[in-house]
């Protein structure tokens, strides 16, 4: 039994006055533990932060952090996540140069993530709960590494896809589960986005979408693996019209007369929309919906 479930079940006895300071004590347990996993994660955070700047420039990830414009060395106390970024207002305290709010963002969101990991209703081991952070660490990269620069790196999305089988198991029902079966679902799942590949000779949909389709059809199964990704071309569809509005001429002159500061955004902006984090959105919803026992088909109505 899990420690969620332990916390509900006493804490209906609690309500029924059976056992308070049991519910109490076990109600405490919870909290701390995700206070933990969650500190846990900003810091597994801070660190993808490193990964994500410095993959593809020959540094390595050790070695200190320095401020990109004036090469001031970063301090203990410069790179507390979140805190130090707000505390010094987003800007470097020797030049004063901008840093990005990718930074406590990022940080943010896989503290949330560990978290919501943890407080699933689903018992896991010490293993799967590894395997399952390491799945959330790598897509939160990819998302932001593919916002940044339109590709998908390799050798995170082969660490998915492997992780992935590895966490497998976990979601498949005894009976239904075979190794067949595990071994197809990222195939199938890959399929529609193989097939946008092969027509479209690349121009619509990147390989690197298809190998993470592979993962996520692995993560989740076959057929839940199809809902996240009809799921990302219905979010991709939403998100992108008014993208693809704003950087036709029409939408940047409707955008220069609106604010000066939109207008800039509007013409810096790429017109190339990385499906990438798309997907990762809605494998996220899908995930979890497994994970809490959420019917996402009869919420969408299928
Ligand atoms: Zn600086």
């Amino acid at each position: 039994m899990s420690l969620l479930e332990d916390v509900r079940s006493s804490l209906q006895e609690k309500h029924n006055g059976k056992n308070p300071a049991l519910a109490g004590f076990l109600h405490g347990r919870l909290i701390l533990m995700l206070i933990v996993v969650g500190i846990f994660g900003l810091i597994i955070g801070s660190f993808l932060n490193v990964l994500i700047l410095r993959r593809g420039t020959g540094q390595g990830v050790g070695g200190r952090s320095a401020c990109m414009s004036c090469g001031y060395q970063l301090r203990w106390y410069d790179l507390i996540p979140v805190a130090s970024w707000l505390m010094l207002r987003g800007r470097c305290r020797s030049c004063g140069s901008r840093i990005s709010i990718q930074y406590p963002l990022v940080e943010m969101a896989t503290a949330l993530l560990f978290a919501t990991i943890a407080a699933s209703p689903i018992p896991t081991d010490i293993a799967h709960a590894a395997v399952s952070y390491g799945i959330g660490s790598l897509l939160i990269a990819i998302t932001v590494y593919d916002l940044k620069h339109t590709i998908i790196p390799d050798v995170w999305v082969y660490a998915f896809i492997l992780l992935a089988f590895l966490s497998a198991p976990v979601f498949s029902p005894p009976i239904l589960y075979s190794f067949f079966h595990l071994l197809l679902s990222g195939p199938i799942a890959a399929s529609p986005l193989f097939l946008l590949w092969l027509v479209s000779r690349g121009r619509w949909m990147g390989f690197g979408d298809v190998k993470l389709a592979i993962g996520i059809g692995f993560l989740l199964g076959p057929l839940a693996g199809l809902v996240a990704v009809m799921l990302a071309f219905m979010i991709g569809g939403v998100v992108s019209a008014p993208l693809l509005f704003l950087s036709s001429a029409i939408g940047r002159r409707v955008v220069h007369y609106v604010s000066s500061h939109r207008a800039r955004f509007a013409y810096t902006m790429k017109s190339e929309v990385p499906f990438g984090p798309f997907l990762v959105i809605s494998t996220f919803i899908v995930w979890f919906s497994l994970l809490y026992g959420i019917d996402i088909a009869a919420f969408v109505g299928w």
